[in-house]
């Protein structure tokens, strides 16, 4: 209760199973009393492009662009573009981000690759030597939820898609514990398309129950080993 939640969305279509999870997100969460933030990034048109666009006025070397320079010199003296200002303040008023998006090409929609280029801006979210453990963002939980195409077999060590952790290493620990946050286990509902509309109930009835506890629960050993040993 009183814990604030930001979640990022990444799905096109209300309808959609994506949609069914972020309401039952919503629901729960308020529920318990937390305040829940939703970013949904395709209903806002979110820009996923890093540009020179990013900064207001003045570049700091006009001459040559380089994107992280230019928004880690724009971040210090505040002249970020505001869909970014107010993106990081949603970031830094949560408690815990959650991500729900469906998988696509073993990553995350473009739209939210986009999200992370883009608000996770150096100075706010990660410094010189202030990363990992301690990074900008320590103090607070993250947790990847999405969807596949792909079964579970699939997506086991010995399945064509290899261990479902390969994927969630550079979005884990690659960003998430980079910018000090801790993650918490994933949620993943396999195939949605492809099973039963009694499976499918049940999959929603799942992440509801795993919310309820979602606070009682201890972040992963975040480090190489947990995704390739
Ligand atoms: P939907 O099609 O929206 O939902 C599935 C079914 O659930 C629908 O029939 C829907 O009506 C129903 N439903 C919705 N809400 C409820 C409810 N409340 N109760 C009961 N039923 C409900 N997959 C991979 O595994 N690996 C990849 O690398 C990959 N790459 C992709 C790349 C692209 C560009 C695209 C487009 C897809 C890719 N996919 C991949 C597949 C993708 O991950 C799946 O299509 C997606 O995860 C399915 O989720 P969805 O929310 O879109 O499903
Ligand atoms: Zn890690």
């Amino acid at each position: 209760p009183g814990k604030r939640v930001l979640i990022v969305y990444a799905h096109q279509e209300p309808k959609s199973f994506n949609g069914s999870l972020l309401k039952i997100a919503v629901e729960e969460l308020t529920k318990q009393g937390c305040s829940v933030t939703v970013s949904d990034l395709y209903a806002m048109q979110f820009e996923p492009r890093a540009t020179r666009n990013d900064i207001v006025g003045r570049l700091h070397n006009s001459e040559a662009f380089n994107y992280g320079v230019e928004t880690w010199e724009a971040y210090k003296r505040g002249g970020l573009s505001k869909d970014l200002v107010e993106e990081q303040k949603k970031v830094q008023e949560a408690d815990l981000l959650i991500f729900q998006f469906p998988l696509f090409w073993f990553n995350m929609p473009a739209i939210l690759k986009g999200w992370m280029d883009r608000v996770l801006v150096q100075g706010f979210a990660y410094d010189l030597s202030k990363a990992y453990d301690g990074g900008l963002l320590q103090g607070k939980l993250s947790l990847f939820s999405f969807t596949t195409g792909g079964s579970k077999e699939m997506y086991s060590k010995g399945g064509i898609g290899g261990d479902i952790r390969y994927v969630l290493w550079p979005m884990q620990h690659g960003i998430m514990h980079f910018c000090g946050v801790k993650v918490l286990e994933p949620h993943i509902c396999y195939a949605p398309e492809n099973v039963s509309e009694e499976k499918r109930k049940e999959m929603l009835t799942a992440w509801t129950q795993r919310l309820k506890t979602l606070w009682k629960e201890e972040p992963i050993d975040c480090s190489p080993e947990w995704y390739f040993k």
